[in-house]
């Protein structure tokens, strides 16, 4: 047998051995609140699809009608034949979405968050003749500290990591900087925990040292302020210092990511982010669609949407009391109970399973050690009864589970 295969079974023995194993579940259903797995019913809490719009009867109408009148393929990537015209009007949706918080604002397309993190800190981080200090959140998403790691191949990087909750230390480090480029770069709201980010206090910040401030609005765009515009709307900022990354694949219900800053910037990204330029551009019928969710999310539905998932979020938060277990401080639709170990993670996660109820555990690395969660989301889609029924389930686990 190859090498690699031999020793592929002795490290996965490993993995399997500190309960780490990771595993693909198939969905037979439509993203929703019932679904099916292997022909059994099961309500999921564990979706981004935060206003229930992924399944919903006029994005599927949006994106047949795409397919239809844009055809399905781009053919190429964006700078070579692959942009088309509703690519260009989508992007002057997205930008119009945070014109309100980003001065002479630009947006730029990508086909999935993951690429628009790490294409944004690639090219940014090439910015000056030396290097770049770049600011990390502790407990930013992968796809973030995928693109610090990548920027740091290119050699082209300083890096530091500051704890969003204690911004002192980030004062520090900042005031001693000289380097004349530096960016700070945060998730909004940190997918694992479900908190916000201090954006005004970031803001101040990048103001007072010259910096720049990435935000990686994953889990607001959609969800946070009036319009669903995202986190930037809802704290009431603006600057040109400011560079947003909203998904599509998460509140909007399709797939796809922008990246919206100052036009400078974009044009800057144009030219320098490989990943934007070396991956086929995602399809115009898409691009038709996510068009169709952001008017969706900005009107009438949206609002309406946004008000039924607040209420849920709120009907959640009075009905889930625990004492063993320590439900994380969360206004958002990210509800983690962190539970400690990995084993009673898995436990817990199993015995919602037999009980119809699928939240899956969240072990390390995606979060620290011994800090094990479920992680809950919550969406516009759930019933009251639904997440009572929840909130009754865990209760009684808490007192029955063995310690
Ligand atoms: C999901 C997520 C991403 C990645 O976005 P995709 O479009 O799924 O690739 C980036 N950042 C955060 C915080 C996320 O939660």
């Amino acid at each position: 047998m190859p090498f690699a295969l031999n020793q592929i079974d002795a490290e996965l023995a490993i993995i399997d051995r500190e309960l780490l194993r990771r595993s693909i579940r198939s969905v037979d259903t439509p993203c929703g609140t019932e679904i099916q797995i292997g022909g059994k019913p099961l309500l999921a809490f564990c979706s981004n699809d935060y206003l229930g719009l992924a399944n919903h009867p006029k994005l599927i109408a949006a994106l047949s009608e795409g397919a239809r009148r844009f055809g399905t393929g781009s053919g190429a990537s964006h700078l070579i034949s692959g942009h088309h015209a509703i690519h260009d009007e989508l992007e002057a949706k997205l930008a119009s979405t945070q014109a309100g918080a980003i001065p002479n604002a630009r947006a730029l397309f990508f086909s999935t968050g993951y690429l628009a993190n790490i294409s944004a800190i690639t090219a940014l981080s090439l910015i000056g003749k030396s290097k770049t200090s770049i600011y990390s959140a502790a407990l930013n998403h992968a796809s973030l500290i995928d693109g610090v790691r990548l920027a740091r191949g290119q050699g082209s990087v300083d890096l530091h990591i500051f704890d969003h909750h204690h911004l002192a230390g980030l004062e520090d480090k900042l005031r001693n900087d000289l380097t004349p480029f530096k960016l700070i770069v945060t998730d909004g709201v940190f997918s694992m925990d479900g908190d916000l980010a201090p954006v005004q206090e970031l803001l101040h910040l990048a103001n007072q040292y010259d910096a720049l401030l990435m935000i990686d609005d994953a889990h607001g765009f959609g969800v946070l302020g009036k319009h669903g515009y995202g986190i930037l709307e809802d704290q009431e900022v603006c600057s040109d210092r400011i560079i947003y990354m909203g998904t599509l694949g998460k509140a909007a219900g399709l797939n796809g990511a922008f990246v919206c800053a100052h036009e400078k910037i974009i044009a800057w990204l144009i030219q320098k982010a490989r990943p934007y330029i070396y991956s086929t551009a995602s399809s115009p019928a898409l691009a038709f669609a996510v068009l169709r969710s952001v008017s969706l999310i900005e009107g009438e539905l949206g609002q309406e949407l946004r008000a039924r998932l607040h209420s849920n979020i709120a009907l959640w938060k009075e009905g889930s009391i625990f004492i063993r277990w320590n439900r994380l401080k969360s206004d958002t639709a990210i509800q983690p109970i962190v539970v400690g170990s990995n084993a009673t993670a898995l436990q817990l996660a199993r015995a919602l399973d037999q009980l119809g109820y699928w939240i899956p555990a969240i072990r390390p690395p995606t979060v620290p050690k011994e800090m094990a969660r479920l992680r809950m989301t919550l969406s516009a889609a759930h019933t009251k009864e639904q997440i009572q029924g929840l909130c009754k389930v865990l209760s009684d686990l808490e007192t029955s589970l063995p310690k």
